[in-house]
């Protein structure tokens, strides 16, 4: 959707609310006392009354715009941006488009955005051919202590940025029409990437079984971390290769982790490893529906419907 459409579409606060209102009612409303799914509306008080139980739900609630106080129209204004463009935007950003005061609130809604997006694309498995591999993002840890900053300052002579292990996985085809001298052999399809708290072989095969179709074929290097692969999928190919030819069998993996470097460190200034995860998913989730054109909009608004606010709050991997 260009800007224009969007400022036709919602031209105010009530417009918003009415398009947010007609999505709960194509989800369906479930009462949170009696698990009824019939409502009467209520257009003195904007809510809806089980018709059961009698309980009032409000039209944000159970939703991931509950507990916040921003008007609907920041929350559409803040999905147009985050999908209408390649581009990632910083909260600050966000903050300066909307003209709001404070900064702490825009931050929730951004990051519950990225939140609801990770979830969403949480549900799906890779399959086909999956390239696999790791890379290393730039984070700062600001889960540390004090004195453990201070150590590694004085140890390397700048704080405590390190670089994070991420598992790249890209779901590809064999592309039949590729011509063999410029193009790659096979089509990318979807990406996933995750944040790792270390790289041995355990936590690569639980990535494996959550994201990965037992009948897909993984190709990887001959990283040893990489040895219970096989056990969890149809077959694994793991090919012998020097590190800096790596992109050669993994073409895919690669391209997609330089393209969200990219796109995260042009735009955030510096990532804390506790937020990571976030703005990846939310890299993933745009790559994943790049072919979907205005549509992505109104997906993300329905996901927001559907999913609940406090999976947004705590991390639900
Ligand atoms: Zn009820």
């Amino acid at each position: 959707m260009n800007l224009i459409k969007f400022i036709e579409s919602f031209p105010d606060e009530k417009a918003c609310m009415l398009k947010f209102k007609q999505i709960r009612d194509d989800v369906g409303v479930t009462c949170r006392k009696c698990g009824g799914k019939q409502h009467y509306w209520q257009q003195t008080t904007l809510q809806y009354q089980c018709k059961h139980c009698k309980t009032r739900t409000t039209l944000r609630s159970g939703t991931v715009l509950q507990s916040s106080n921003l008007p609907y129209r920041y929350w559409f204004i803040a999905i147009h941006l985050m999908t209408s463009t390649k581009k990632s935007f910083s909260a600050l950003e966000m903050q300066r488009q909307l003209g709001h005061k404070f900064y702490e609130p825009v931050w929730y809604m951004v990051q519950k955005l990225r939140k609801t997006m990770g979830l969403r694309d949480g549900k799906y498995h890779l399959n086909k051919i999956v390239e696999l591999d790791e890379g290393f993002f730039e984070s700062v840890d600001t889960e540390k202590s004090k004195d453990e900053k201070l150590q590694e300052m004085t140890k390397r002579g700048r704080g405590s940025q390190k670089q994070s292990p991420v598992m790249v996985m890209a779901s590809t085809v064999y592309d039949f029409s590729s011509k063999k001298e410029y193009k790659k052999p096979t089509k990318f399809r979807y990406v996933r990437m995750i944040v790792m708290d270390n790289m041995k072989s355990e936590t690569v095969e639980n990535i494996v079984q959550e994201n990965i179709d037992y009948d897909s074929v993984v190709k990887t290097d001959n990283y040893t971390s990489y040895n219970k692969i096989k056990e969890n999928v149809w077959a694994h190919h793991s090919e012998k290769v020097n590190r800096k030819d790596v992109e050669k069998i993994l073409p895919w993996v690669h391209t997609m982790i330089s393209n969200a470097k990219r796109t995260l460190l042009g735009i955030h200034h510096m990532i804390s490893k506790k937020y990571m995860q976030d703005y990846l998913d939310e890299f993933c989730y745009k790559v994943n529906r790049r072919y979907f054109g205005e549509n992505v909009f109104d997906r993300l608004l329905v996901a927001c419907v559907t999913n609940n606010y406090k999976n947004c709050i705590h991390d639900s991997r």
